[in-house]
């Protein structure tokens, strides 16, 4: 049985820890329950919004009408090895971190670029996650065999990853629904150095990335031939500041909440840096980050 909450603060379902109040909120522990809110969401007819970690999103200090129905509790894996490969069904709301431990125990390759994804498996689906070293695999789309998706009529379509369409941070071809179940697949060819892998891997991300402060992570995607990053630095926005929303002094595509940052703060930041760039550089930078309310302004 599920319990509808209402009036819910988002800001700490966020990476950010910003955003207003869902105007009703569920945390389902499983398909059933899930099932359950989004009947809910049709019976009543409220619109449904999605969140996994919540690392990717910024949600507006308004908050969102309807119903927010957040994975994180939506957890489980099972794990097998046949046929020479290591296969892992996760359900969605799998913290990418748990996907982590499973393959380091197997000291198996995928670990290292799940090290540097913070979120949950579905938004990694949603996002293809992955990191811009070279490392093989470094995305989403190279692990996965297969992904199940609720319908919002409560029945279950399962895709195989070839029938999906996949970019860079972007899968297409499973909407309209939520992510439920992912099949993950690696081949079981273990390599003993990989824990000291993660470790150097992580050490260089330390040094590199603002992870002691509140963020999303990469806000814009790197344009074609271009590190947004660069592009930004070369404009002289770093530590650029609106509230407490600030382009990070230490790499320039994160906008970090330095305590007391509104979502609007952070969206003003993004503007500004977006009419930088493309008055100064003529490049156009596109935001990795998914604001909620879609199309409104915040
Ligand atoms: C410090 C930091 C570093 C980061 N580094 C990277 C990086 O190196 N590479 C990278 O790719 N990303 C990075 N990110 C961004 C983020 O972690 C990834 O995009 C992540 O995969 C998002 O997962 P999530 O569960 O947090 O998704 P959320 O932010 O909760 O959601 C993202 C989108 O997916 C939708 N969604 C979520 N779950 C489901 C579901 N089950 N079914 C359908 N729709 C769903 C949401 O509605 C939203 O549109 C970083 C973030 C932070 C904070």
């Amino acid at each position: 049985m599920i319990s509808i909450q209402e009036d819910v603060l988002l800001a700490p379902y966020t990476s950010w820890l910003v955003g207003g109040p869902a105007q009703f909120f569920v945390l389902p522990e499983n398909i059933e329950d899930l099932r359950e809110a989004l009947k809910w969401a049709t019976d009543s007819r409220q619109e449904v919004t999605l969140l996994g970690g919540g690392s990717n999103v910024l949600v507006s200090d308004k908050g969102l009408q309807g119903l927010v129905i957040c994975l994180k509790k939506m957890t489980g894996t099972e794990v097998k090895t046949d046929e020479g490969a290591l296969r892992i069904t996760a359900l969605s709301g799998t913290s990418k971190s748990e996907l982590l431990k499973i393959f380091l125990k197997h000291q198996l390759a995928p670990a290292l670029f799940l090290a540097g994804l913070p979120g949950d498996v579905g938004g990694g689906i949603v996002m293809n996650a992955g990191v811009a070293e070279s490392f093989s695999p470094r995305e989403f789309v190279e692990i996965t065999e297969w992904v199940e998706v609720m319908r919002p009529d409560g029945h279950i379509d399962r895709f195989l990853c070839q029938d999906l369409r996949w970019s860079y941070r972007h899968t297409q071809g499973w909407e309209p629904g939520v992510i439920v179940r992912v099949g993950l697949v690696w081949p079981l060819i273990p390599d003993p150095s990989i824990l000291d892998q993660v470790k150097t891997a992580n050490k260089v991300r330390l040094s590199k990335q603002p992870l002691d402060q509140p963020s999303c992570g990469s806000v814009f995607v790197n344009p074609e031939g271009h590190k947004a990053a660069q592009l930004i630095d070369s404009c002289g926005l770093k530590g650029f500041q609106i509230g407490d929303a600030q382009v990070s002094m230490k790499h320039a595509n994160f906008i970090v909440n330095r305590g007391t940052a509104k979502s609007s703060d952070i969206w003003q930041v993004i503007q500004h840096v977006q009419k930088t760039v493309r008055e100064k550089r003529g490049i156009e930078l596109k935001t990795e980050v998914v604001r909620l309310p879609r199309e409104e302004s915040l």
